[in-house]
């Protein structure tokens, strides 16, 4: 492949003008949008569409950065220009309809893709997962542009691009892959390789003006980072990112089996980076997620049950902060949640905990911000400050 590239550009607010400057500043030196964007393509724009929650929450792209990219897509040629992804929970249409963009996309000609027409894909030359069901739209249009929110993440630590593409996965069929690859959390990031690199986006664009951290990435704190990112490969992009957050790269699962498995660029002495230099815009304690299997990076891969069994962490909901909604329990993939009804109250949501599978399927998706990771006794002691 051509050598990964990696553009970093200041944009402290979503103000458009500003936005449509920043976005064209990070594209230059990778050659403009006409370098990804060929006259006369049908462009799928891929963002982050997690849940029909409030712009100012952090939780989806940011919908001014979505109405830019598709303009300059369309102002680069394309004939055709689609936004679409699989929410967690509900439709491609209800996210964007919370994000204040069904109009706007109309009134410039942008399609939105539904995300409800799965076809099945074969690839014989993946590492360990061949056959996926993706959306059509996918597959049939020319290029996908991925568009990225940086948020921390309970299973994977971070989602960034890889990790975006798993929306490439219709509906409820995410949930499928959950229980089938979901338990094990390289497996399940060797299944999110193999589906990104089934079918790579030729540019990635990742939202950091403002990220989220801590109780990612449904329930997390925005916090301001003033930065945007573009490159050409998505695992490069990842690293980036990383290193910018000093988060160490091993902590991203996607990063640390792509490293293993030697797909995409992880490491960053193979990037030419443009833009402020890494030391001019890294930063140092962004607030990391309870990670559901922190043996994983305590702890060589012999000794990591054992870490996993006295460190491992679960999701618990606080019923004071449970409106009864059922979408966790809709949601959940190993059927691990029922609504409890006390004397008086509305139903709570109760989570079994023989039948979890640590997905935070549910902790992604909950409006309320009602479950956390709940560290276990081993762990919680571990913290203690002496
Ligand atoms: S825990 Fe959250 S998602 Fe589940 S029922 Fe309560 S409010 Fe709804
Ligand atoms: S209870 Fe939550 S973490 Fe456990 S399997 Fe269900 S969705 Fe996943």
């Amino acid at each position: 492949m051509e050598r990964a590239a990696i553009s970093v550009q200041r944009c402290p607010t979503y103000e458009p003008e500003l936005l449509r400057s920043a976005l064209a500043g990070a594209l230059a030196p990778l050659g403009g949008m006409p370098a990804f964007v060929s006259r006369g393509d049908r462009v799928l724009i891929k963002p982050n569409l997690l849940a029909a929650r409030a712009v100012d929450k952090h939780v989806c792209t940011h919908p001014e950065l979505v109405l830019a990219v598709a303009e300059a897509a369309l102002d680069a040629g394309a004939a055709r220009v689609y936004v679409g992804d699989s929410p967690g929970f509900g439709t491609s249409l209800g996210v964007l309809r919370k994000l204040g963009l069904p109009g706007q996309l109309a009134e410039r000609g942008i399609e939105i893709a539904a995300f409800d027409d799965p076809v099945e894909i074969v690839r014989p030359d993946s590492v360990r997962f061949r056959r996926f069901e993706i959306e059509r739209a996918v597959l049939e249009v020319d290029k996908v542009v991925n568009l990225v929110k940086i948020k921390t993440h309970a299973q994977m630590f971070m989602t960034m691009s890889v990790k975006n593409t798993f929306g490439y996965i219709v509906g409820t069929r995410k949930a499928a892959w959950h229980l089938e690859a979901g338990r094990e959390v390289d497996f399940f990031a060797t299944m999110l390789l193999d589906l990104h690199y089934l079918r790579p986006p030729v540019l990635h664009l990742a939202d950091g003006i403002v990220m989220m951290e801590g109780n990612g990435p449904g329930s997390g704190t925005p916090r301001a980072l003033g930065l945007l990112f573009a490159g050409n490969e998505g695992s490069a992009l990842d690293t980036a990112i990383c290193a910018v957050l000093n988060v160490p790269p091993h902590f991203v699962p996607t990063l640390r089996m792509a490293g293993e498995l030697g797909l995409g660029v992880t490491d960053l002495g193979k990037v030419s980076w443009y833009g402020p230099a890494l030391e001019d815009v890294a930063i140092e304690g962004i607030d990391h997620p309870i990670l559901s299997h922190p043996g994983k990076f305590l702890a060589p891969r012999p000794l990591q049950r054992l870490t996993r069994r006295l460190l491992e962490v679960r999701p618990l909901v606080d019923p004071k902060a449970c409106v009864g909604c059922r979408i966790c329990m809709e949601a959940c993939p190993a059927k691990a949640i029922t609504m409890v009804q006390k004397k008086d109250r509305p139903a709570v949501a109760r989570i079994h905990p023989p039948l979890c599978i640590h997905c935070y399927c549910c902790q992604e998706l909950c409006p309320e911000g009602a479950i956390a990771p709940k560290r276990g006794l081993v762990r919680s002691l571990l913290r203690r400050p002496s």
